[in-house]
């Protein structure tokens, strides 16, 4: 790269340049959508207005219990219009959000608790007895913020500060909130890997803001437009997971109504999509299918034709994508990861294809997308070294943007092995094509080494999921003495007790390898049909216990 030194004037003495504030995406919604509502479950709502003085009040419940900047505060709560507030008051307030990952083991929550050094928990009272026996060992603990769904005594042996709404509606609803650099950290938490501890990656204030207008800039791009004031926005992402995908900053910034769901029960998400219209929402491949094969929407007893779902953290495949289209529900793609914050590309079609008609665009909505507005994505090979833009060249996927996690929190040598030559690497294998996009192929790891070649496991489910009688399918390699390694799949039928043969999907499979799409080598010979497939804490197939389990 040549060094050049471009011109760089000196400011009014004056003149100030602010930092890049969380609070500021606030104001920007409040400004924008005033009026527009907050809305949990069947039970509350309010407005943008009433969400501000909330936030306020929360800033000052937490400074009175003694939380000051730089401590970090760890929520444990389902998706709430609470946790949105803690979203904001408590990087606002110049603290650390902890999200915790309620789904993940008992021990392994205490370590990433330790671990944040979370000095005050606020924590919803279904988590109490999840929470309580790792009290004594949370010593660093100093107070606990219990979130009721209604008033009623609770017996708990935790130092309780007190009730959530009780305490935010004694205090003023204007806080002072300071400033500070933008650099300082505003969230943290824990992503689990195939092996050892969980690891903690952390995102500042500067950093969540660009990501939050990276996002938005996506999000309004012509055939796209997920998010503005006018729409109803519901996450099905937990927000403890990515801060579920950044989107809860992103509709606040554009002012859109907000509907948390609480608890996923399918239900409750069935009757908040058709009661509160939601035009918008995100979830993992394997939700979205428990939402379209559910009786009721299904069979069209209950219309969801409109609502736009932006599909990520695994492959959307495209028997998924049609089995919606026909329900009139329109998927696209995006893809990131935790260490991402977590947007890097989003399914915008090319100019040709968003004019065209669905089938034409379906193998583009399966892809993961074109790179995000500061977003810098290479494909390289084993060396390195960058592999053309044709599409087929395959290798690991490395990042560069303004809102990558800049380490794992305390952990030298997993941040170093992240970040080598100056680029987050993905551990993902993909490739890019002419126009940018990206098509993930598979997790380094999860890669099918056979016979000397190297099969996709996302492309090889990808074809199986298009036999008419299956509902979910994850393949994995096998150790085989002669190949190396084969394809095994493991296949839930849509009607269990009379799932279809492994011969009549493998015959199916037939019509890809005539078409050139397959090789005959990656016809799965071990298909086994389960009632289930293991998930991992937030719904994705879980490759590790599968491989343990086959
Ligand atoms: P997590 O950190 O748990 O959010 O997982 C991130 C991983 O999910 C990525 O590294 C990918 O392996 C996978 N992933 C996310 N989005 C997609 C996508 N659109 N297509 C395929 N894999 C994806």
């Amino acid at each position: 790269m040549p060094t050049v030194t471009p011109k760089i004037l000196p400011a009014a003495p004056s003149a100030t340049n602010p930092d890049l504030m969380i609070g500021d995406l606030l104001e920007a919604g409040v400004r924008m959508a005033g009026d527009n509502q907050i809305v949990y479950r069947d039970q509350s709502r309010h407005s943008y207005k009433r969400f501000q003085e909330r936030v306020h009040q929360l800033a000052h419940t937490l400074t009175s219990q003694g939380v000051e900047a730089g401590d970090v505060v760890a929520v444990l709560d389902w998706d709430s219009h609470r946790y949105l507030e803690c979203f904001f008051a408590i990087p606002m307030i110049g603290a650390v959000l902890h999200t915790v990952n309620v789904r993940l083991a008992p021990e392994q929550i205490l370590y990433t608790m330790e671990h944040a050094e979370d000095v005050f928990v606020i924590v919803h009272e279904e988590f109490l007895p999840l929470i309580e026996p790792l009290a004594e060992k949370l010593t660093q603990v100093r107070g606990y913020l219990l979130c009721q769904e209604a008033p009623k005594a609770v017996n708990t042996p935790l130092p309780l500060a007190g009730e959530f709404e009780e305490l935010i509606a004694q205090q003023p609803t204007h806080y002072d909130f300071p400033t500070f650099d933008e650099n300082a950290v505003a969230t943290l938490f824990y992503t689990t890997g195939t092996t050892g501890n969980p690891k903690g990656v952390f995102f500042t204030h500067r950093q969540l803001v660009l990501h939050t207008l990276g996002e938005a800039s996506s999000f309004q791009a012509p055939g796209f437009e997920l998010l503005n004031r006018d729409k109803v926005y519901m996450p099905i992402t937990p927000m403890f997971h990515v801060h579920a995908w950044g989107v809860p900053y992103t509709a606040t910034l554009m002012g859109a109504t907000q509907v948390y769901p609480g608890r996923y029960e399918p239900e409750m998400l069935v009757k908040l999509l058709v009661s509160e219209k939601v035009d918008f929402s995100h979830c993992v491949p394997t939700l979205l299918n428990m939402v379209v094969s559910a009786e009721a929407i299904a069979s069209k007893k209950v219309d969801l034709a409109g609502w736009k779902v932006l599909v990520g953290g695994s492959a959307l495949t495209q028997s998924l994508a049609s089995k919606a289209w026909e329900l009139g529900i329109d998927t696209r793609s995006a893809y990131g990861m935790s260490e991402t914050c977590p947007l890097l590309t989003a399914d915008i079609l090319p100019h040709d294809i968003d004019k065209a008609d669905f089938e034409t665009q379906l193998p583009w909505r399966c892809k993961a997308g074109l790179p995000v507005p500061l977003v810098k994505l290479q494909v390289v090979d084993a060396d390195g070294t960058p592999l053309p833009h044709d599409g087929k060249s395959v290798g690991e996927v490395r990042a560069k943007a303004p809102w990558l996690t800049q380490a794992y929190y305390k952990e030298e040598v997993r941040s170093e092995e992240l970040w080598r030559d100056g680029w987050l690497h993905t551990g993902d294998v993909g490739s890019l094509d002419e126009h940018g996009f990206l098509t993930i192929s598979d997790r380094i790891k999860d890669v099918i080494k056979t016979g000397g070649e190297w099969l996709s496991s996302l492309e090889l489910e990808s074809y199986i999921s298009q036999y008419p009688g299956i509902s979910e399918v994850a393949v994995i390699g096998v150790a085989d003495d002669k190949w190396g390694e084969r394809p095994a799949a493991l296949v839930v039928a849509t009607d269990l007790n009379n799932p279809p043969t492994s011969e009549a999907v493998q015959a199916f499979l037939e019509q890809f390898v005539t078409q050139g799409k397959l090789n005959r080598w990656a016809i799965p010979s071990m298909i086994r049909f389960v009632d289930e497939i293991p998930k991992t804490s937030v719904g994705k197939l879980d490759k590790k216990r599968i491989r343990t389990e086959i």
